[in-house]
Formats: structure tokens, C-alpha cells, sequence
């Protein structure tokens, strides 16, 4: 505004109107410059003022105002002090008074009675029990094997009770030492209730005892539920006593197939006691007072068979000869004594009340002695052995089982109070049942599926025999499955089909005894020699297979593994069907439990799709026999795998014929593999055909 003033002075000469004007402004300006100025200094003269007083005046005023207020507030602290002092006194007459009123108001309560009404008040009305009943429509169709509401003691069922009885007597004992110890420390518990200075000890112990009876009361329920089915499965197993448990179901493959030797074999159920005469009873009665003795020994194994099923002809002494006198024997040497012959074997040969037989099985590992007694059905009672290993049944003790069985017979006594089973008649061992130690095993030969074939000889009769062993090793079913062979092969006799001279069942190894095919397996016979065999000898060789199987055929029996493997050679290369472990004595077979082991390339297809097997499968089989002897032992399809042959035939494919094959028998081999087995030829017509060729061949068949 000065300059402005300045500038207009010079350019006015100092008049004007405009120049007044800026005067005014610069005046104006100058005075507002100056206040300011003005306030400034002020304002610092009071700020340095101020800050002068703040540290000499008021600071230490505020201390001093702080330092008052706390002694006020420290005073007041001191007068409630001095309240509480007086007021608090527990030597006062007043504290004493409240005191004593307070211990009496806690004397008053009552835990019982306070909850005198809690039971009462909240409980709540009882439910009906619950009634937990069998369905009886659950075991309708088990043809009373399954009885409502009881438990079902049978061969397959005794173990799992036995187990399941053992494991609840020993859940038992667990539970009762639990409560044992649980209740010694209850006990305890109590004891330390009355130690002084426990007052909390006390409500703590109290707390726990409530717990302890607690758990206590669960174990005793949980007993008391397994005391109950310890209970139910003792008395079954009571019930059974000695007695073997019974077979559940009828493993037997054919009653028929296994029927002795003997015409007058009745029917087992017909001979129930029941259908004796009163006569005969008694003679049975008389019988009993007599022990009986064992006959002689068999002179060769393969004596005739004994006449079955007629009481006249049991092996008893006439003389009334006591027990004792023959009491140097021993059980093996009883003619009774039928070794590990299987079960289904003894129930076979026991056919009249009161025929028995003793014989040995293995339960786990441990051979048991069984009694075996046709009674009403089958009975089998296990020989018990005593702490002092004497044996017995339910009666006196002896100290041989021979011992104890003569006095069963002898005694007319039952075995069992429970069974009622008397024993009337030993049976013998059949002339199948040869002595193991009859059998003097001379060289191996072969290895079958169950053990090692062995060329032996009989001792009786110095005859060389073929002998098949089965592993001791093996499970009880496989040596089952072992002896079927045997049973099937005893009722043939015929030139193609190897012949059974009898089975060793009196101890381990089982045995099947057999006639000795001297030339040994048909398949390795033809891989060896059939170079040097004429279309003539190869196909006699067909003839007689048909030979064997035209016989097998007319016995119902069906082989079901036709291979040249399961042949053998005889003396003049006579072929004989052998290997009867998959044979079946019935018109259709129909195999459920899966296809295990099924000889793929040889079997009918219907066989392989659908388990159905008939004599025609064995046609099958018989066409890949031919085509297997013409080829001189090479392996069918081969090549391919078995599912891929499988399928192949599915769809129509068939070998071709084998070098110089016969035209004539390549078309009967392609008869044989007929898709559909109705269109296949029976065996009988087969051996027409191949006898037809064989003479047009002129073989020689001596
Ligand atoms: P598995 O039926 O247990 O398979 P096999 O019947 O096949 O046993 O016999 C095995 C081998 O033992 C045969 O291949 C054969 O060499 C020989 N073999 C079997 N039985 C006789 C016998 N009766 N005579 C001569 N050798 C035999």
C-alpha cells in the first residue's frame, strides 16, 4: 500500500482525489499492520508470564492439593477400619449368638429328608416288559432239525458251543473278580469314612461308593445275562453227554452207491427195535449175559463178505467165556475195531438196533475213540478219559477201551441213561478193510492228487498190488473225498475198469488198495511208446475204454474226468478206466459249489456252463480220450488257453483229426463233441461202432 502511495504522489504531484484515497488505504493497512504488531507482543508477555507461574505456582500447588486429598481419602479409610474393628469382633457376646444360630440351622438339614418324596414324585409309570419271542416260521422248513427257542447241538455247531461256552465262563470270572475288586475297595472306602478331619473326604468317598454300587449292579446284570446262556448251552451239551454230537445234515453222496455186498442189508429205519419179535427180544436179552469174543482174523483181505443183518450171526462166545479171559488183546486187534473208517462208512454198516462198532476220529488236532451204535438212528458216543486215564462212558471205568466195551455188551446196560443205546451185535470189518499192516508199501510208481502211489505188496497172500496214499497231512473232508474212490470202485468188477482189492483205514496213512496196472498211466504210455503202435493196437485201445465205460454207463455211474491221464495200461496194453475221485453214481449230477479243478479241455460244455453233468458228458470226454490215443498223447487244443478253447467250442470249432486218424473215427470223435448232448451217442452204440472197426482191422485181442 506504501509503493501504490508512492506511485501515485509521483504520477498526482501530490493532490488528488485518487491520491487520497490511496493514502486512506495505506493509512488503513498500516494501522492494522501496528495492532497486530501490537497483540504479538502482548500475547508473548503473557505466555512467558504464564509459563513462569505454571512452574512456580501452579505445579507444586497440585502436588500439594494431591498429596491433600489423599490423606482425606486415607482418613476415611481409617474410620470404616475402625467400624469393621469394632464391629468384627468374635469374642463378642452378639458373634457368639449368631454363630451358634447358624451351627444350628445346619444341624436341621437333612439329606433323607429332603428327598424323602424324590422316588415317588418322579417316577414313572412301569412299562410292560417286552417279551422277546422265537419265530417259530423261521425254522418251519428245517425239517425239525431247528427246534424253536433250543439250541441245535450237531456236528457242525458242538465246536462253536464249546467255544462260545468257554468264552462266557471266562467273561464270567472276569466280571466276578472286577466285582471283587470294586467291592474291596468300597469297602475301603467305608473303612476311611471314619478317620477324623475328612469332612470332604467324606462327600468324595460318598460320591464314589454311589459309583461303585453302580458299576457294581451293571456287572452283576452283565452276569446274570451270561450266567443265563452259560446255563442253556451247558444243558444242551449235557444232554449230549458222551455221545458224539449228530451229523446235521446227510453228507452220504448215495445210500445206494455204498450198500454192501449182502442181499438180506435191510433198510435201517425198518429195523427199529420196534419190528423185533418178543421172541427174538428176548434172545437178544440171553445174548447179553454172554461177553463175546472176537473171530478170527480174516485169512486172505479179500475173503467173501460176511452175511449182514441177522442176529443169529453175531460173534458172541457160547461158553459165557468171562471178559477177563481174553483181556490181553488189544482194541486194534477186535474185529469190531474199524480204525478211521469215516462215519458215513459206519452208519452204512450199522443196520440193526443195537450193531455196533468201535472206530476213531479226530476232533482238533486229538484222536477220539467212538462207540457207534445203530439205536433209532445212528448214535456215537465219545470214550471219556478220566483224570487217572481209565475210560468210560457214564458208567465204571476200565482201564483199555476194549475193556469198557466188553462190559457195555456184556452188561446189557445202556450207554448213555439218555440214549437208551444197547449193544447187541459187533459188526466186523468188512472185507474191504484190510489191516494197514497187511501192506508192505515196496516202490513209488506215481504221485496223485492226495499222495503218493506205491507198487506193495500184500502180506497174506504175496500178491503185488498198486497202493494210493493219502497224506496224513490232509483235512478230514479230503480224506473223505480220498476213500470215495474206493467206494465207488468196489462194487465194479469188470476187465477195463482197475479193480479194488480194499481200503486201510485202521490207522495213518488211509490206503486204497488196488490191482496193479502194470503199464502205468495211459497218457505217459502213449508219449513213450505209441510210435510203436498200429491205428489197430490204438484203436483196440479205444475199444476197451468204450469197453469200461459202456459198464460204468450201465451202472449209473458217471466218471466225469475221461482223460487218458486217469487210464491205465494192463498186460497186452489193455486199457482200464481208473481215478474214480470225481465219479458220481447218479443219472445227472448237477455240481453247485463252483468249478474248481474242472479239466476244462475234456469236459462237455452243458458241464462247464451250467455244472450239468450226465453219462453224455463223459461222451465228451471219451471223444477227446480217442482224439487224445490217436495223437499219441499231445494235449488237446494246444495252444490255446482254457477259456479260449471254451470259447472257441461255443462257437463251433473242433480239433482237427490227428495224423492218420481213421475216417471213421475222427467222425465219431466229432459225434462225441455233439454241441448238444442228446445228439451224442450212448456207450453202447459207441463200442458197437469201434468194435465194428476194430474187427475190420483184425486186431488180435488176446
Ligand atoms: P489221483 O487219483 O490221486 O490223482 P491217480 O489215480 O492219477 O491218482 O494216480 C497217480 C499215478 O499213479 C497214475 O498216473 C499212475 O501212474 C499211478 N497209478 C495209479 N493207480 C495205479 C495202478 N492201479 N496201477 C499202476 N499204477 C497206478
Amino acid at each position: 500500500m506504501r509503493c501504490k502511495f508512492e506511485e501515485h504522489y509521483v504520477k498526482s504531484g501530490r493532490g488528488g482525489r485518487k491520491l487520497d484515497e490511496v493514502r486512506d488505504k495505506y493509512q488503513k493497512a498500516c494501522r492494522k499492520l501496528h495492532l497486530t504488531h501490537n497483540e504479538y507482543v502482548l500475547l508473548l508477555c503473557e505466555a512467558a508470564e504464564f509459563e513462569k507461574d505454571f512452574r512456580t505456582v501452579l505445579l507444586p500447588g497440585l502436588l500439594e492439593h494431591q498429596q491433600s486429598q489423599q490423606e482425606a481419602f486415607i482418613s476415611t479409610w481409617k474410620q470404616i477400619l475402625n467400624d469393621i474393628a469394632s464391629n468384627s469382633d468374635l469374642t463378642s457376646e452378639k458373634f457368639k449368638e449368631i454363630q451358634k444360630r447358624i451351627e444350628v440351622s445346619i444341624e436341621l438339614i437333612k439329606p433323607c429328608d429332603e428327598y424323602k418324596d424324590f422316588t415317588e414324585k418322579h417316577k414313572t409309570t412301569p412299562t410292560e416288559p417286552v417279551k422277546f419271542t422265537f419265530d417259530e416260521s423261521l425254522v418251519e422248513d428245517s425239517a425239525g432239525k431247528l427246534l424253536p427257542n433250543q439250541l441245535t447241538v450237531d456236528n457242525l455247531t458242538v465246536e462253536w458251543l464249546r467255544t462260545k461256552l468257554n468264552d462266557l465262563e471266562a467273561s464270567i470270572k472276569e466280571n466276578q473278580e472286577k466285582r471283587t475288586t470294586i467291592t474291596s475297595s468300597h469297602e475301603g472306602v467305608v473303612n476311611g469314612k471314619t478317620t477324623p478331619n475328612s469332612e470332604v473326604n467324606n462327600r468324595l468317598s460318598s460320591s464314589s461308593i454311589d459309583l461303585s454300587k453302580k458299576e457294581i449292579n451293571e456287572l452283576k446284570c452283565q452276569e446274570r445275562k451270561m450266567q443265563k446262556q452259560t446255563d442253556l448251552i451247558k444243558s444242551a451239551l449235557n444232554e449230549l453227554g458222551c455221545e458224539e454230537a449228530p451229523a446235521a445234515c446227510d453228507l452220504s453222496i448215495d445210500n445206494q452207491t455204498f450198500i454192501s455186498n449182502s442181499p438180506e442189508q435191510g433198510n435201517g429205519s425198518e429195523s427199529a427195535l420196534s419190528k423185533r419179535s418178543i421172541f427174538e427180544r428176548q434172545r437178544i436179552v440171553n445174548m447179553l449175559r454172554k461177553p463175546f469174543r472176537r473171530k478170527s482174523a480174516p485169512s486172505s483181505p479179500i475173503a467173501p463178505p460176511r452175511t449182514k443183518g441177522r442176529r443169529d450171526s453175531a460173534p458172541r462166545s457160547e461158553g459165557g467165556e468171562p471178559v477177563s479171559a481174553t483181556a490181553n488183546k488189544s482194541l486194534v486187534d477186535e474185529e469190531w475195531f474199524h480204525g478211521v473208517l469215516p462215519r458215513e462208512e459206519v452208519v452204512r454198516l450199522l443196520t440193526l438196533d443195537g450193531d455196533f462198532l468201535v472206530r476213531e476220529t479226530t476232533r482238533n488236532d486229538e484222536c477220539q475213540t467212538v462207540l457207534s451204535v445203530c439205536w433209532g438212528g445212528h448214535k456215537h458216543f465219545i470214550v471219556q478219559t478220566t483224570a487217572e486215564g481209565l475210560f468210560r462212558f457214564e458208567g465204571p471205568a476200565f482201564p483199555s477201551i476194549r475193556e469198557l466195551i466188553l462190559y457195555q455188551f456184556n452188561s446189557g446196560l445202556p450207554v448213555t441213561s439218555r440214549s437208551g443205546a444197547i449193544l447187541y451185535k459187533p459188526i466186523p470189518r468188512e472185507r474191504w478193510e484190510l489191516n494197514n499192516d497187511d501192506v508192505v508199501l515196496l516202490d513209488k510208481i506215481g504221485r496223485g492228487n492226495f499222495g503218493d502211489v506205491y507198487r506193495a505188496q500184500l502180506k497174506n497172500s504175496n500178491e503185488i498190488v498198486a497202493v494210493k496214499t493219502c497224506r496224513v497231512t490232509l483235512p478230514e473232508d479230503h480224506k473223505k473225498k480220498f476213500l470215495q474212490e474206493g467206494r465207488i470202485l468196489k462194487q465194479y468188477d469188470h476187465p477195463n475198469i482197475v479193480k479194488l482189492i480194499g481200503i486201510c483205514v485202521q490207522k495213518q496213512p488211509i490206503m486204497i488198495v488196488m490191482e496193479l496196472v502194470p503199464g502205468g498211466s495211459l497218457l505217459t504210455f502213449l508219449r513213450k511208446k505209441a510210435t510203436n503202435l498200429t491205428e489197430g493196437q490204438l484203436m483196440k485201445m479205444c475199444m476197451d475204454a468204450a469197453a469200461g465205460m459202456r459198464y460204468l454207463e450201465s451202472k449209473n455211474c458217471i466218471h466225469r474226468d475221461l482223460a487218458a491221464r486217469n487210464c491205465l495200461v494192463g498186460y497186452n496194453n489193455v486199457v482200464k478206466i481208473s481215478d474214480f475221485g470225481m465219479s458220481r453214481e447218479e443219472e445227472e449230477y448237477i455240481v453247485s459249489d463252483g468249478m474248481k479243478q474242472i479239466p476244462i479241455k475234456w469236459t462237455a460244455p452243458e458241464a462247464l456252463n451250467f455244472g450239468k453233468y450226465t453219462s453224455l458228458c463223459d461222451i465228451w470226454s471219451y471223444g477227446i480220450l480217442c482224439w487224445e490215443i490217436f495223437s499219441k498223447g499231445s494235449t488237446p487244443y494246444s495252444g490255446l488257453s482254457n477259456s479260449k478253447a471254451r470259447e472257441k467250442i461255443d462257437s463251433g470249432y473242433r480239433m482237427p483229426a490227428p495224423e492218420n486218424t481213421p475216417d471213421e473215427m475222427y467222425r465219431l470223435m466229432l459225434r462225441c463233441w455233439e454241441y448238444k448232448p442228446e445228439n451224442r451217442p450212448n456207450f453202447e452204440q459207441i463200442y458197437t461202432v469201434v468194435e465194428t472197426l476194430c474187427a475190420a482191422y483184425r486186431v488180435s485181442f488176446c
